[in-house]
């Protein structure tokens, strides 16, 4: 049986690897397919939000993006991996929910995922994580540089670059506050899930007060959040939340992962991290 694409609705079908069989995978086009791996960790995100907040969204902006994309440029082919729940959040597991493994750890799955796709002859993939974390990121750069290094695959993670050169900050509507303090579950990441998932929202957000902390001084460094005296785990201001903003930031994650895809296979260039960022992420140690 050969990858369908499209079903009875006319509409473009989202391939999920783990439904297909070795012969499906065996015939797809190996220089015209993309894979998308969502990848974040159950990390406790305010008594508000739930633990999948990262991984439910890394899942369905690449979902969303796959949709376009199937639309847009109809003659590639994208594949959705299974979403892995797993990253590097140690600063927050004195909260019950946070699940974290080490950089190495993550580092391990990024490479064995690419490189037992890469050596079948697949040439392109995108990892998809929402997870800002500089140690999981570590883990994430290093597994793709190694496979790199190893075989004839194009890798990006697209993310990161995008909300560490303040493209967030740059291009979102204009609110009258500095959203770039909302670090962790405050406004941008409540925005969002009001939007996607209004549900999993606690009505308990409206009342939390604003608490910011800068979290990659170097003196937070190493401590965690409770430590820093963050006894509700978010730094941010939930209450503002807004579902309109949610949209925005939704969109623009989904446009980011549509274009680099594109970027990908053209060989164009693709998004840096910026040096600042990859020198706090070589200087971290392996944990
Ligand atoms: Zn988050």
């Amino acid at each position: 049986m050969k990858v369908k694409k499209s079903n009875s609705k006319n509409d473009m079908k989202v391939i999920q690897m783990d439904e297909l069989s070795w012969k499906q995978i065996e015939e797809l086009d190996k220089k015209k397919t993309i894979f998308f791996l969502p990848i974040s960790p159950l990390e406790e995100h305010g008594p508000h939000l739930p633990v999948g907040t990262d991984l439910l969204t890394a899942k369905d902006t690449a979902t969303e993006a796959i949709r376009i994309l199937n639309r847009k440029n109809p003659e590639l082919t994208y594949v959705l991996l299974p979403a892995v729940p797993l990253g590097y959040c140690k600063f927050n597991t004195d909260f019950p929910g946070s699940i974290s493994v080490s950089s190495k750890v993550v580092r391990d799955v990024i490479y064995s995922i690419g490189s037992s796709l890469a050596s079948h002859g697949f040439k392109y993939l995108i990892i998809c994580t929402y997870h800002m974390a500089i140690g999981h990121l570590k883990g994430i750069y290093s597994g793709m540089e190694r496979i790199m290094r190893k075989y004839d695959m194009r890798i990006c993670e697209p993310w990161s670059p995008y909300f560490y050169n303040d493209e967030v900050e740059k291009r979102e509507p204009k609110l009258g506050f500095d959203t770039s303090k909302e670090m962790h579950a405050g406004f941008r990441e409540t925005s969002l899930m009001k939007y996607q998932y209004p549900y999993l929202v606690d009505e308990s957000h409206k009342k939390l007060q604003n608490i910011y902390r800068d979290l990659q001084s170097p003196r937070v460094l190493g401590k965690t959040f409770k430590e820093l005296g963050l006894e509700d785990g978010y730094v941010g201001s939930p209450a503002r939340a807004d579902a309109d903003y949610g949209r925005w930031y939704f969109n623009e994650t989904v446009n980011v992962y549509v274009e680099s895809a594109l970027d990908l296979y053209e060989r164009k260039e693709l998004p840096e991290l910026p040096k600042k960022i990859k020198m706090i992420m070589k200087s971290l140690f392996w944990q």
